[in-house]
């Protein structure tokens, strides 16, 4: 039985570097002092456990703060919390992916020129609330500008791009704002199930591109599994199979992935 893995395994550079801040803060941590993400730091439970050991706590919703830091995660924040924080004495680090904050200028600008904004992702997902609080009421206009969660499908985007174009309007802007490592994740992705009978799809359950690369799987009619860690692994799983292929969301670290490999040597 062959395993692959995908070029592209291991922490995103939005997650690494928002770790690195976490972990800096977190070293300088005082006696006393709390220091909070504005929701999980990024979508992965095993990591969030293991910063919480270090003394980073979540706090849903920002009237649980009273004190010491607050980190906004990866994904950003609403601009109505971003204001809440600010009018509270604590300290604020903004961890937000680049990749997030380039789409959030779109909207901004988008917004500023008077056309009705059309942001293509998961409504409930922290980033798209986010964008959707920079974007305001949807505007009248016959202008239209479309963005995308940075963890969208290309052909995802595409199909929505398509059927938006149906409406009437005078003007269109469309903008590719699904970031560059979500790209080669995916296409890392489809490169493997051309040669796997098997796919193995690591990462959170609340991680949106891991969510995403599942779908991309799935959608090929390949037997595929969405796991966080080895003990969900299933020896039946592996029957019969000759090559399998592992692929894993940003959000999920290096050790997990070597560790989920060697489970499956062991069958
Ligand atoms: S997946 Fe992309 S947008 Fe999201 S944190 Fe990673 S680099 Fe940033």
């Amino acid at each position: 039985m062959k395993i692959k893995v995908a070029r592209c395994a291991g922490f995103c550079f939005g997650v690494k570097r928002a770790i690195n801040i976490a972990e800096g803060a977190l070293r300088g941590l005082k006696d006393g002092e709390k220091i909070y993400s504005l929701g999980a730091l990024i979508h992965n439970p095993q990591v969030v456990e293991e910063l919480f050991k270090k003394g980073l706590r979540v706090a849903a919703r920002p009237e649980k703060i009273k004190s010491g830091t607050v980190i906004i995660s990866s994904h950003g924040a609403p601009a109505e919390v971003l204001e809440e924080i600010k009018k509270k004495k604590v300290q604020l680090i903004d961890a937000t992916c680049p990749f997030v904050k380039y789409a959030q200028n779109i909207v901004r600008k988008l917004k500023k020129d008077g056309y009705r904004i059309i942001i293509v992702g998961d409504s409930a997902h922290p980033e798209v609330r986010a964008l959707n609080s920079i974007a305001g009421k949807s505007k009248r206009s016959k202008k239209l500008g479309i963005i995308s969660q940075t963890t969208q499908s290309k052909v995802n985007y595409i199909k929505e791009i398509q059927k938006i174009l149906n409406k009437d309007f005078s003007e269109v802007k469309i903008f590719n704002t699904i970031c560059s490592d979500t790209s080669k994740r995916q296409s890392a992705t489809r490169g493997l199930l051309k040669d796997c009978d098997l796919m193995i799809v690591i990462g959170g359950k609340n991680s949106a591109n891991t969510k995403r690369l599942w779908q991309i799987c799935k959608e090929s009619g390949v037997d595929s599994f969405h796991i966080e860690t080895e003990p969900e692994l299933k020896k039946g799983w592996f029957k019969g199979k000759s090559c399998i292929g592992i692929t894993s969301g940003a959000s999920t670290p290096d050790s997990m992935v070597k560790k989920i490999i060697e489970r499956i040597r062991r069958f």
